[in-house]
């Protein structure tokens, strides 16, 4: 069975009852696609509980018009955590999350400055804040975060480390569509060319022997580029189109090994 709690306070009692049980925990702003349930998979198969957060953290959206479009998907999310047999979801409001409203905050000083940092001021503050935040309600013995986000995930792995936090981060292999797109909540957005155009974003990143030609053949099938980027191994993307059905800009990442 599947159940749903709201409150820190009762989280934690939940958590004191099972407190002998190894906890995989999965954090997610919902509308829950493949990318979501390969985290979900995974915890299963490492722990004996599994908890899922849904939770649209408002203060890592430095964009409030993308925070408005954010797509919530409340009923499909619930069917898809009780597929995987989830054992509980954590959906907090606000005020529960941020009895402070926001006057304390993790601050990291020098990767979280760089590409989607650079672009995205506190973006990665109030990512980090919050997955604090939900770490130290949920306790979970292991987290999982997926590469499709490599900076974040780089980000919380040295959060963990610096506050010396009692939780193994996981990474998950990004999951992608058959043209190479990754799964996420915002290709609802596409209209179908933009979705089309949106398959080449891999395939570029990944055939393009430097950044420079690849942000060259971004741009030349219409993408606006914010970077294009090797660094540690990896070559990162974030690309935006106003291709969608809404008429807003839709930002768009990736990376890959090189
Ligand atoms: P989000 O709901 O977008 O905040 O994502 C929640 C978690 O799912 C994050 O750790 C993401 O990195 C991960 N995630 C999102 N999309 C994918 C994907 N296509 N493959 C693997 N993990 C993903």
């Amino acid at each position: 069975m599947t159940i749903v709690i709201r409150s820190p306070r009762e989280f934690k009692l939940w958590r004191k009852n099972n407190q002998a049980k190894s906890l995989g925990f999965v954090p997610t702003m919902g509308a829950l696609h493949l990318g979501h349930e390969s985290l979900i998979t995974l915890a299963k198969s490492q722990n004996e509980l599994v908890a899922l957060s849904i939770y649209v953290n408002p203060t890592q959206f430095e964009n409030k018009q993308d925070l408005q479009n954010y797509p919530q998907t409340w009923d499909s999310d619930l069917e898809i955590a009780k597929k995987h047999s989830v054992d509980v979801i954590f959906a907090p409001e606000y005020t529960d999350i941020y009895p402070d409203n926001y006057n304390y905050s993790v601050v990291e000083n020098n990767f979280s400055k760089t590409l989607c940092g650079a672009s995205r001021t506190g973006h990665f503050d109030g990512v980090l804040t919050v997955v604090m935040k939900l770490l130290n309600i949920i306790s979970p013995s292991r987290a999982y975060f997926g590469e499709k986000d490599f900076q974040q995930l780089t980000l919380i792995r040295g959060m963990a480390e610096a506050f010396f936090l009692d939780c193994e981060i996981i990474g998950v292999p990004t999951v992608r569509e058959s043209d190479g797109l990754a799964y996420s909540s915002r290709n609802k957005h596409l209209t179908a060319s933009g979705r089309k155009l949106a398959g080449q974003i891999n395939q570029i990143i990944k055939a393009a022997p430097s950044a420079e030609q690849a942000t060259a053949q971004l741009k030349a099938i219409g993408f606006e580029i914010d970077y294009v980027s090797d660094v540690l191994g990896r070559r990162f993307v974030a690309v935006t189109t106003k291709e969608t059905n809404n008429g807003n800009a839709v930002r768009l990442i990736d990376n890959v090994e090189v």
